[in-house]
C-alpha cells in the first residue's frame, strides 16, 4: 500500500490509460480524484475502485478551462485533502496532415493536451510546496519525442509537455517536488482503436516485446514515478513502448 492516504488526481480517468492508472492507485491505498471531462463519466471508474474496497471520487471538467480547473481543484482539495500526486493524462487527437489541418484543430489539440496540464498543475502547486512534497506526472508520447506525419498538432502538445515537464522540475525541485514524463508507445485503448490492422502489426513486428502495449504498462510506470521511494528522479521523460524506438 505505497500511496496509503495519498490523494491522487488523474485526469481523463473515464477510460483507457487513465481508468487503469486510478484503478492501479485506489489498489495501493489512495484517495483518487477521477476527473472526466463530465462527472457521469469517471463514475464506471470510481464504482470498480469502490467495488473493490477503495475509495474515490468523480469529477467533471474540460481541462483547458481555467476557471473550473480552479473550482473543481479547490473542491477535490476540500473533499480529499491537499494534493499529493497529479497524473496529466487527458488527451485527444484531431489527426490530418498538416496541408489540411483546421486551425480550430491545431487550437482544440494544444488546449486540452498542453495548457490543460499547465492548469492542472499550476492548481496544485501552492498546496505541494506548502507540504514540501509532490509527484507530477504527464502522460506525452512516443511522437512528441520521435514525430509523426499526420500529427503535427497532437505531437507539438506532446513535445511541449516534455519542455513543460522539465521547467516545471526545475522551479519545484527545491521544494520535495517531483515533475516527470510517461511516453507511451502504441497501447490498446479507444484512442487507437481505428488504427488499420496492417499499421498494428508493423508497430508489433517493430517492437522487440512483440505485442502493443496495455494500459496497465502505463499505470505501473506512472505508480513508479509517483512513488515515495522515486524523489531523486526529476525532468526525466520514460518511453514504455516496447522497445519501439531502439
Ligand atoms: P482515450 O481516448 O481512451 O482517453 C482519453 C481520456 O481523456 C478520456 O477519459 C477523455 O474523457 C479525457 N479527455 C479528453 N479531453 C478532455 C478534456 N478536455 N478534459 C478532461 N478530460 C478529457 O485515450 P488513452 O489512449 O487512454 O490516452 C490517455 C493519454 O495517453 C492521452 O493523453 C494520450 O494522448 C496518451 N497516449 C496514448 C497512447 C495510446 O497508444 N493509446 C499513446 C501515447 C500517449
Amino acid at each position: 500500500m505505497r500511496f496509503s492516504g495519498t490523494t491522487v488526481v488523474v485526469t481523463g480517468a473515464s477510460r483507457g490509460i487513465g481508468r487503469s492508472i486510478a484503478l492501479a492507485f485506489a489498489a495501493e491505498g489512495a484517495k483518487v480524484a477521477c476527473v472526466a471531462t463530465k462527472v457521469e463519466n469517471a463514475q464506471g471508474t470510481v464504482d470498480a475502485i469502490v467495488a473493490a474496497g477503495g475509495e474515490a471520487k468523480p469529477y467533471g471538467l474540460d481541462v483547458s478551462d481555467s476557471a473550473a480547473v480552479a473550482e473543481v481543484f479547490a473542491q477535490i482539495e476540500g473533499d480529499l485533502g491537499t494534493v499529493g500526486v497529479l497524473v496529466n493524462n487527458a488527451g485527444l487527437t484531431r489527426d490530418t496532415l498538416m496541408m489540411r489541418m483546421k486551425d480550430e484543430d491545431w487550437d482544440r489539440v494544444i488546449d486540452v493536451n498542453l495548457k490543460g496540464a499547465y492548469l492542472t498543475t499550476k492548481a496544485v502547486m501552492k498546496g505541494m510546496m506548502k507540504a514540501r512534497t509532490g509527484r507530477i506526472v504527464n502522460i506525452s508520447s512516443v511522437v512528441g519525442v520521435h514525430g509523426s506525419a499526420g500529427q503535427v498538432n497532437y505531437s507539438a502538445s506532446k513535445a511541449g509537455l516534455l519542455g513543460l515537464t522539465k521547467s516545471v522540475a526545475k522551479e519545484l525541485g527545491s521544494r520535495g517536488i517531483t515533475c516527470n514524463a510517461i511516453a507511451p508507445g502504441f497501447i490498446e485503448t479507444d484512442m487507437t482503436h481505428d488504427l488499420s490492422e496492417d499499421f498494428k502489426a508493423r508497430a508489433i513486428a517493430d517492437a522487440p516485446a512483440g505485442r502493443l502495449g496495455k494500459p496497465e504498462d502505463i499505470a505501473a510506470a506512472v505508480l513508479f514515478l509517483a512513488a515515495p521511494e522515486s524523489g531523486f528522479i526529476t525532468g526525466q521523460c520514460l518511453e514504455v513502448d516496447g522497445g519501439l524506438f531502439l
